[in-house]
């Protein structure tokens, strides 16, 4: 029980950026005033945390108040996806301390991405200046399906010649750290809880656009992963009845009308994109995925072609929100930049169109806070989440520090 309540009395100053006298932290976590006291000298001892001044209530004696030390621990977030790797240092007060981005190797097999990952993250410690010493681990995001017991990726679609591949041991053999292995869109959700500033649980979707598209589910502040931990394959909801036939059988699945080698591929029928483009090869499809979202800045043919889908992606979230009774969707992923403008323009309207419940602010439309590295920042929270949180999914650390009400709400 030790290490437990070590681990509780840690997220609790974690979670107060003003810090938390011994006093103020028996009280939130109810161990006596002794327990408590062994524990801050352990915490002390091991520099997890600082003295940092002390703050007189009433006409008691001055108290001295303990603070988390940021630096005294880090964790790295790898972001798998198959056009693009995204890398992140996340320190132990949840800022983001570096980041870098790689163009994911076209080679076929998990090999040259493997490496490139090792190196990259090798890169990234040594230009930020961290003591590998104090890296608790990496956290990587990575598409489904995944067996999160063996920690091997299955048999992820826009992968070529990955086949039940052993990430977490791969990658841990490559760079001398534990490795936490995490499917992408739970990645990006755990981000957003950690992210969140609300006082009460989080209910959302989070909609992953990338190479493909995926959905995050958080219910009653918790990342719903399912039996097998794959919770969020929405490719097969209908969304164009007289759309392209599936692999499943069904016409117009997501799966095969909004993913960017769909859209790239009607570009180049309809002639808005006049070069042949190769869709095995995920580096071929973005670069032109680049280009078709350039020209719908100004093209009234690209633009027709990203708004149309994304009024097929917001069909599809409106079925997870009507069968879940959700009323707020929080979009992101590598190319929610580039499609941002069009989405916020077209989805709160089908939503509130399409929407059954009687939500009395509609359904609340944001993009992430986390940009372009959420998925990386969740992988990395991960990390933090297994080795130091009492209450895995209650992380709720910010970039900025948590505010009093999420103080107040880790102590429940
Ligand atoms: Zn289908």
């Amino acid at each position: 029980m030790g290490d437990f309540n070590q681990t509780v009395v840690l997220d609790a100053i974690r979670r107060s950026p003003d810090g938390l006298s011994r006093i103020e932290l028996a009280g939130a976590t109810g161990l006596s005033a002794q327990t408590l006291s062994n524990i801050a000298r352990r915490l002390l001892d091991q520099s997890l945390i600082v003295e940092s001044g002390t703050v007189r209530k009433g006409r008691g004696k001055p108290r001295t108040v303990l603070t988390l030390n940021p630096t005294a621990g880090y964790a790295v977030g790898v972001h798998l996806d198959p056009a693009v790797l995204t890398f992140v240092i996340l320190d132990l007060g949840g800022r983001v301390v570096a980041h870098s981005t790689r163009r994911t190797p076209v080679e076929p097999g998990a090999e040259a991405i493997v490496d490139v990952m090792a190196s990259a993250v090798a890169d990234l410690l040594t230009g930020a200046g961290v003591d590998r010493g104090l890296v608790l681990g990496v956290g990587v995001a990575s598409p489904g399906p995944i067996d999160p017991e063996h920690g091997v990726v299955v048999d992820p679609p826009f992968l070529r010649g990955w086949h039940q591949v052993p990430l977490r041991s791969s990658l841990s053999e490559a760079t001398g750290f534990p490795v936490v292995l995490e499917k992408d869109v739970a990645a990006a959700a755990v981000a957003e809880i950690w992210g969140s500033s609300s006082e009460s649980p989080e209910n959302f979707l989070f909609v992953y656009l990338g190479t493909g598209i995926g959905i995050g589910l958080v219910s009653g502040g918790s990342v719903l992963r399912g039996r097998t931990q794959n919770a969020g394959e929405v490719g097969h909801i209908v969304v164009d009845p007289d759309g392209p036939a599936c692999t499943c059988g069904l016409r117009g699945c997501l799966a095969v009308t909004c993913m960017p080698q769909n859209l790239v591929q009607e570009a180049v029928l309809l002639g808005v994109l006049d070069y042949p483009v190769d869709n095995a090869d995920p580096g071929a499809v973005e670069t032109a995925f680049l280009d078709l979202c350039a020209r719908a800045v100004d093209g009234k043919a690209a633009r027709r072609i990203i708004d149309v889908s994304a009024e097929r992606v917001a069909k599809a979230v409106s079925v997870l929100t009507n069968a879940l009774d959700f009323d707020r969707v929080v979009f992101g992923g590598p190319y929610w930049p580039l499609l941002a403008g069009s989405y916020l323009r077209i989805v709160p309207d089908v939503l509130t169109r399409l929407t059954v419940a009687p939500h009395a602010d509609g359904i609340q439309i944001e993009g992430t806070a986390f940009g372009t590295d959420v998925g990386a920042v969740g992988a990395a929270c991960t990390v933090f989440t297994n080795a130091l949180s009492p209450s895995p999914e209650q992380l709720l650390l910010r970039t900025d520090g948590p505010g009093p009400a999420q103080a107040a709400r880790a102590r429940r």
